[in-house]
């Protein structure tokens, strides 16, 4: 890769202002954190953030899924640099709280506590930072190719990468997918995820006649199927390589105290590093869920249990090399801001462009953090400036790259 080095003298006025507007960085964190975005339900914190990217100049629009999209053009004496394949920035707007979850803010020093504080409200912050740097004309006349800032729904949970796979199936299908992907998740200023862990949720379903417990005491209980499944399951989870994990992570069964029930589920999240083994710890769980259903109705084999399997979730597992181009560029904005790089895996929005053979990875957006995806979650504002300023020159860097990958 031919780079314009970030470090360059030109960016640097930049980058020094904002490391003296840390607090309104930290202001918009907390505005976008106290706006609820549970997925599926993103529409008010979109609309913030479309708010903030107006105020900085930017043009904004949104697609079908309800993303919120800009485009930082170049403004290059090279005509071809408008017409190339874009860098895409991501940074997904859902938290993982329903709308019942109070978004109250506690300080103490520099530690700040709110559900949503680090995952993604640090994120989204720093996604308004980074359009109004990228939007500076001394920064849009070094640009060789567009850069695509996305602020994607669906990324949490249930909303299996939706928005993201949106933005890509749309790139795909004009023709123009992007040449690299940077998702901008959480706190952070060390850590280069490339390593995209993939995982599969399922719903199994036991279902059977149901009957008076004591009158119809043989009948194939559900309730028995999902609590043997379920131990079995466990067994599994023992058995399962260190890079693979299955759990059971909710489950609910029964209707009546005294009745034989009719139904009884349990939910399994299943997560490793390769797609293969996702798919074989599938075939496994299939097979014991056979084998609980078929113990269970020996019991009364003319009332057997019916079993079945639904998916409700599905990630793609990819990965890019630690010598790849894209991660020595992330590890050289990591090792200028005088952090040391370190490798990693994880689920995000990155998933969805690594398995389809886009070269991504995942940062943090500064500062440091924990408790996420809990009502405890914090964040500490101290040297947030380090990540955020390894963020833009990364960005900087890939946007204003002569020859990116080839
Ligand atoms: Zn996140």
């Amino acid at each position: 890769m031919t780079t314009t080095h970030s470090g360059e003298h030109w960016l640097r006025p930049q980058l020094a202002a904002w490391r003296d507007r840390r607090a309104w960085v930290l202001e918009q964190q907390l505005r976008i954190t106290k706006t609820a975005a549970p997925t599926g339900n993103e529409a008010n914190r979109g609309a913030l953030l479309q708010q903030l990217w107006q105020q900085g100049g930017q043009r904004v629009t949104r697609d079908v899924a309800g993303n919120v999209l800009t485009r930082i053009t170049p403004a290059s004496p090279a005509a071809t640099a408008a017409t190339r394949p874009p860098v895409v920035c991501l940074a997904h707007l859902d938290t993982v709280f329903n709308a019942a979850q109070p978004l109250v803010v506690r300080r103490e020093g520099t530690r700040v506590y709110c559900p949503g504080i680090g995952d993604n409200g640090r994120g989204l912050a720093a996604m308004t930072v980074l359009a109004r740097v990228l939007h500076q004309p001394e920064v849009r006349a070094r640009l060789q190719r567009p850069v695509d800032l996305v602020l994607t729904v669906g990324e949490e949970g249930e909303g299996n990468l939706r928005g993201a796979t949106q933005w890509f199936d749309d790139a795909a299908a004009r023709g123009m997918p992007p040449v690299a992907a940077v998702v901008i998740d959480g706190p952070g200023d060390s850590t280069i995820v490339h390593h995209a862990v993939g995982s599969h949720r399922c719903r199994i379903t036991f279902t059977g006649v149901g009957g008076h417990s004591w009158a119809q005491s043989t009948t194939p209980n559900p309730v028995h199927a999902a609590g043997a499944c379920i131990a079995a399951i466990a067994r599994l989870a023992d058995a399962s390589r260190p890079d693979g994990v299955i759990a059971a992570t909710r489950m609910h069964g029964g209707e009546y105290l005294t009745g034989v029930p009719m139904h009884a589920w349990i939910d399994v999240d299943l997560r490793a590093r390769d797609s293969e083994y996702v798919r074989s710890m599938r075939h496994d769980l299939e097979r014991l869920v056979q084998h609980a259903a078929q113990d269970e109705s020996a019991r009364d084999p003319t009332h057997a249990l019916h079993a079945h399997i639904t998916t409700l979730g599905d990630r793609p597992a990819g990965m890019i090399d630690h010598q790849h181009p894209l991660v020595l560029a992330a590890a050289s904005a990591t090792r200028a801001v005088g952090r040391t790089p370190q490798s990693a895996s994880a689920s995000t929005d990155a998933n969805v462009p690594l398995a389809r053979g886009i070269p991504a990875i995942a940062i943090g957006a500064g500062g440091s953090g924990g408790a996420a995806h809990t009502a405890d979650e914090w964040f500490d504002d101290a040297d947030s400036e380090i990540g955020l300023d390894r963020v833009i020159r990364l960005v900087v860097t890939l946007g204003t790259a002569t020859h990116l990958f080839r």
